[in-house]
C-alpha cells in the first residue's frame, strides 16, 4: 500500500497503459482521478472501484479541460500528490517531406503540449506536498529514429526534454518529474484509428505484439502492467533520488536482438 492517502491524476486512463496504471495506483491505496475522452471506458473503470477511482472527462488537447481536471482533483481531494501525463495517440503518420503544417500542429498538441499543460496546471496543487511526483509517458520513439512516425517521434523527444526542464523548474517546490519510455506494448494504440471491426483490431494487436516479441531480447509482448509497475516506482518514495530522468521499459528492443554469428 505505497500510495495510501495519496491523490493521483492519470490521463488516457480508459485503456492500455493508463488503465493499468490507474488500477495499480488505486490497488496500492491511492485515490485516483482517471481522465479520458472515452466516457464509456472511463465510467466503467470508476464503477468497479469502490470509490477509489473518480472518472473525469478530459480532452488533453484542450488546455481548459486539463485545468478543470487538476482543479477538480485538488478541490475534491485536497491536493495532488501524483500525476501520470499519459494520454496520446499516434498522430499524423506522414514522413517529413509530406507532412502538412496542420498535421504537425495536431500531433504536437496531442503528444507534447498536452503533457506541458498537464504539468502546468497540476504543479500549483503539488507544491510542498511530501513526495510529489510527476511521470510523463514518452516512448522508445524519443530515443531513436525508426520506431514510429516522424511528428510523434519528435513530440515524444520533446516530452523527454520537457521532463528534464520541468524537473529543474519544480525542484524548489519538492516536485520530482520523470519520464517513462515504453517499447512495444500490447494496447489499442496501433489500431485505435483504424475503421475496422473490434475483433480485427484485437487480432492486429496480437500480431503486432508477436512481431515485437520476435524483434527484442525479451521474447514476449510487452504488457500494460509492465509499464504500470515502473510508473508506480517513479511515483513512489522508493525513487526519491530520481528526477529529470527516464526509465526505459522495452524488453531490450533498443539494444537490438542477439544473433548467432
Ligand atoms: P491506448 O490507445 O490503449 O490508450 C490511450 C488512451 O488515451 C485511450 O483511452 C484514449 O481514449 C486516450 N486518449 C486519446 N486521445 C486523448 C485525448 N485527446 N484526451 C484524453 N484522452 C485521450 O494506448 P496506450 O498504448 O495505452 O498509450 C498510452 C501512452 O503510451 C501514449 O502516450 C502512447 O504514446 C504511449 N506509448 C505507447 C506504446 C505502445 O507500444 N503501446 C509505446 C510507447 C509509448
Amino acid at each position: 500500500m505505497r500510495f495510501a492517502g495519496k491523490i493521483a491524476v492519470v490521463t488516457g486512463a480508459a485503456s492500455g497503459i493508463g488503465k493499468a496504471a490507474v488500477l495499480k495506483l488505486a490497488g496500492e491505496g491511492a485515490h485516483v482521478f482517471a481522465a479520458d475522452i472515452d466516457e464509456a471506458g472511463g465510467r466503467a473503470l470508476a464503477e468497479q472501484s469502490n470509490g477509489k477511482i473518480d472518472f473525469v472527462r478530459c480532452d488533453v488537447t484542450v488546455p481548459a479541460d486539463i485545468e478543470a481536471l487538476m482543479n477538480t482533483a485538488a478541490e475534491k481531494a485536497g491536493g495532488i500528490d501524483i500525476v501520470f501525463n499519459n494520454a496520446a495517440a499516434g498522430g499524423d503518420r506522414a514522413p517529413i517531406d509530406e507532412i502538412t503544417p496542420e498535421g504537425w500542429d495536431r500531433t504536437m498538441d496531442l503528444v507534447l503540449k498536452s503533457v506541458a499543460m498537464g504539468i502546468r496546471y497540476a504543479a500549483p496543487h503539488m507544491k510542498h506536498r511530501q513526495g510529489a511526483s510527476i511521470v510523463n509517458t514518452a516512448s522508445v520513439a524519443a530515443l531513436g529514429a525508426g520506431y514510429s512516425p516522424t511528428a510523434y517521434a519528435v513530440a515524444k523527444a520533446g516530452v523527454l526534454h520537457l521532463s528534464k526542464v520541468a524537473a529543474t523548474d519544480l525542484a524548489q517546490y519538492g516536485i520530482r518529474v520523470n519520464a517513462i519510455c515504453p517499447g512495444f506494448i500490447n494496447t489499442n494504440i496501433f489500431t485505435a484509428s483504424l475503421d475496422v471491426p473490434g475483433e480485427l483490431k484485437t487480432q492486429a494487436n496480437a500480431v503486432i505484439a508477436q512481431m515485437s516479441a520476435n524483434a527484442q531480447p525479451v521474447a514476449r509482448g510487452g504488457q500494460p502492467e509492465d509499464i504500470a509497475n515502473a510508473v508506480a516506482y517513479l511515483a513512489s518514495e522508493e525513487s526519491s533520488f530520481m528526477t529529470g530522468t527516464h526509465m526505459l521499459v522495452d524488453g531490450g528492443l533498443t539494444i537490438g536482438q542477439r544473433h548467432a554469428w
